[in-house]
């Protein structure tokens, strides 16, 4: 597919240059990326529910024509309410939305809708609140067979665009570039597992004649991903693991010297990983470890482990961090550390580039003539000009936030060190050894004692005035308060305005009383910084902000979080957001105000009130999401999978890993004529993976 690839959707019928930009919001610009473009979900407009037999506390999908529309102000929050009555031969149903006095502009009576959503009863009527809504009637026959009468595709949406529309677009784009979409899988593994061609594959995703069909075409479709993401996964590992490296001597009394060190007791789940790393360690073969553990877990001193071994068989080792802040902070922790402890010998250093060049130098010397023994730095690590005598242990902190190149690149300062790599996005512990193939795998799964709890609570909209009361008593207490507000693009100003908006009202009238502070992300970095340290200083009770947030702030005094929207966030980004309050050893608390309109929504808060485990909470995430959710956009930990879903669709994961494995057995350099597509598949979709294999 990859002339499908370089062909702008631009060329399709029905895009021009502002739809283009409204697609390029949601990571559309290629034909393919169109045709990879999936549905969240399905609705079945074949056989319609009758309003007669609407079943309450149930999403389902009905409609009708809206008979009366009505437009108030509610006497209670001021909101602005647009109601509705749909009614079809039998029965009727009232829609409610709040604060969205655009759709007037839509909703007219006589006009046909369907509606999607969960039906309850509020003054002895059947009502439904904040639907989601499509018109259809005024189009024409060929239209109308896409948008009813069948099982039709929801697509993810971006403001502007409607799901007719979507439908149109990818439907032209099927019809015309039918011809030009190829088959990558051999057809061997195709038939042995059954599986469909491409084509009828993405036919089937995006207008499926029957649910069966549509759950086929997206397990072949998912097939192909894991199985091509594994190949080039084993055959990294099997490049880097074939060469030779340091086999260090490790003695059991280094270890028992080393967890004596602390002034408190390792946890079990520290003490498990450091026997795996002092394992690897000892073979000659190069380590490639992945340590997992939610934030807090204790990672860092486990990496230290790594590199007091490396110390004591008098080589080097690196710690590479994100931010300079992050490296700054191990840098003095693992100095107080060595300063104090059985270890006194060990010299280190922190390189970053905001060094003066003088400092710079002289560490850069101390390093190459073997006077360092520790470096820990940023990205300035991987310099040219940095040159280690005998580098044989590296450690690479939040990995995510590195491309695999520049991982490399670290390595490539030694000869085959050991490697570590650490992340607090948490995936599934079953997922993370099958999925990646190229690590092994360790989890921190258990927090070091003495931390607060944090508890969490959910509040409908209407009850947002209870949540800011318990804020007050908190306030009142002494503690500081975030209020959250959702930004869900970069560019929608809508929602920044939302957060201003409450900021005034709040300051004005809602909590005048109290020092009110407001951070977003459009703000200049220093006036962000300001504010911020402000918040530090207890300088503000109450921090209105966006979700600027998630970066790595520290404020133990702040106790309580309130996410407003809550329904709009992701679960892992609501997992690392309720994670800056609880910071300190008192308890943290969590209140969410929502009005969930989605099943997928609903299950979300029903997940983050019931666990603060990192791990189960990733779990709950893959398990609740869609097919249609790229996992890239959402931040999440897996970030080479565009459209499979590793938890729900673990059996076909594991297939694939074994025909994976099965190939680069039996050819590792994929050099037989039939194996070159595949080759060619990997170099394009996972180029950094490929460029490492020649490196090295
Ligand atoms: P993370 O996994 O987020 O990198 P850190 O390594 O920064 O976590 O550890 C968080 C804090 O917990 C540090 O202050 C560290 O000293 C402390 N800590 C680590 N292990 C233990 C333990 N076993 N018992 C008590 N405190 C610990
Ligand atoms: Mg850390």
């Amino acid at each position: 597919m990859s002339n499908l690839s370089s062909i702008s959707i631009q060329y399709i019928k029905g895009v021009g240059p502002a739809r283009k930009r409204l697609f390029g919001r949601l990571g559309v610009e290629s034909v393919e990326d169109l045709l990879y473009f999936f549905p969240r979900r399905y609705e079945d407009r074949s056989r319609m529910t009758p309003l007669s037999e609407v079943r309450i506390g149930e999403y389902q999908t009905v409609s009708g024509k809206i008979m009366a529309r009505h437009q108030r102000r509610s006497w209670y929050t001021k909101k602005h309410v647009t109601e509705i009555v749909l009614s079809d031969k039998r029965g009727r149903i009232f829609c409610v939305w709040f604060n969205q006095p655009y759709l007037e502009n839509y909703l007219r009576p006589n006009t046909h809708l369907v509606i999607y959503g969960k039906a309850d009863v509020y003054k002895n009527r059947l009502q439904m609140v904040a639907p989601e809504y499509e018109i259809i009637g005024d189009e024409d026959d060929e239209e109308r067979q896409l948008n009813v009468g069948r099982i039709v595709p929801i697509y993810p949406l971006t403001r502007g665009m409607t799901q007719r529309y979507l439908r149109k677009i990818v439907r032209n784009a099927l019809d015309r570039h039918c011809d030009d979409i190829h088959d990558l899988l051999p057809v061997p593994l195709r038939n042995k597992h059954r599986l469909a061609n491409i084509k009828r594959s993405l036919e089937a995703v995006h207008f499926p004649p029957d649910v069966q069909t549509q759950e086929e075409a997206y397990r072949r479709i998912s097939f192909e991903e894991f199985f091509f993401f594994q190949v080039s996964a084993f055959r990294r590992r099997l490049s880097i693991v074939a060469k030779p490296g340091h086999a260090h001597g490790i003695g059991l009394d280094l270890i028992s010297r080393f967890t004596k060190a602390f002034p408190f007791e390792l946890t079990a789940a520290q003490k498990r990983v450091i026997n795996e790393i002092a394992g690897d360690m000892q073979q000659s073969a190069p380590m490639l470890r992945l340590l997992h553990g939610d934030v807090g877990s204790g990672k860092t001193l486990v990496a230290l482990f790594g590199c007091v071994a490396a110390f004591e068989n008098k080589k080097q080792a690196a710690v590479m961090a994100p931010t300079e802040i992050l490296a700054q902070q191990h840098y003095h922790k693992i100095h107080e550390f060595v300063d104090s402890g059985p270890f006194k010998d060990l010299r280190l250093a922190c390189l970053v580039s905001s060094m003066r060049k003088k400092e710079k130098d002289l560490i850069l010397e101390q390093l190459r003539s073997g006077r360092i023994d520790l470096l820990i730095g940023t990205h300035a690590l991987l310099s040219e000009q940095v040159d280690f005598a005998d580098l044989s242990f590296v450690v690479i902190d939040e990995q995510h936030k590195f491309g695999v190149r520049q991982r490399a690149l670290l390595s490539t300062k030694g000869s085959n060190p050991d490697v570590l790599v650490m992340t607090a996005t948490p995936i599934p512990r079953t997922l993370s050894l099958t999925l990646y193939g190229d690590l092994d795998v360790s989890v921190l799964d258990e927090m070091p004692p003495g931390k607060g709890n944090i508890m969490t609570r959910l509040f409908s909209r209407e009850r947002t005035d209870e949540a800011y009361d318990i804020m007050r008593q908190k306030v009142k207490a002494g503690q500081q308060v975030y209020i959250v507000y959702p930004l869900v693009e970069e560019s929608d100003k809508t929602d920044l305005k939302a957060a201003e908006e409450m900021y005034r009202h709040f300051r004005k009238k809602e909590f005048k009383d109290l020092r009110i502070g407001l951070v977003h992300g459009q703000m200049a970095r220093q006036e962000a910084d300001e504010i911020m340290q402000a918040f530090k200083n207890k300088q503000i009770d109450i921090l209105v902000a966006t979700t600027v947030l998630e970066v790595g702030v520290d404020v133990p005094n702040a106790g309580v979080m309130v996410i407003e929207h809550a329904e709009r966030f992701g679960l892992s980004q609501l997992h690392q957001l309720r994670g800056r309050v609880g910071r300190g050893s008192a308890d943290g608390l969590c209140l969410l105000v929502a009005d969930p309109v989605t099943e997928e929504a609903e299950a979300r808060l029903k997940a983050i009130c019931s666990s603060t485990d990192g791990f189960k909470i990733a779990e709950q995430d893959l398990l609740i999401r869609g097919p249609g959710h790229y996992f890239g956009r959402h931040q999440h930990g897996l970030n080479e999978l565009k459209f499979s879903n590793p938890v729900t669709q673990i059996d076909i994961l594991e297939l694939a890993r074994g025909e994976a494995k099965e190939l680069i057995h039996q050819d590792p350099g994929l050099r037989e004529p039939a194996h070159r597509v595949i080759e060619e598949v990997i170099r394009t979709r996972y180029p950094d993976y490929l460029k490492m294999v020649e490196a090295g």
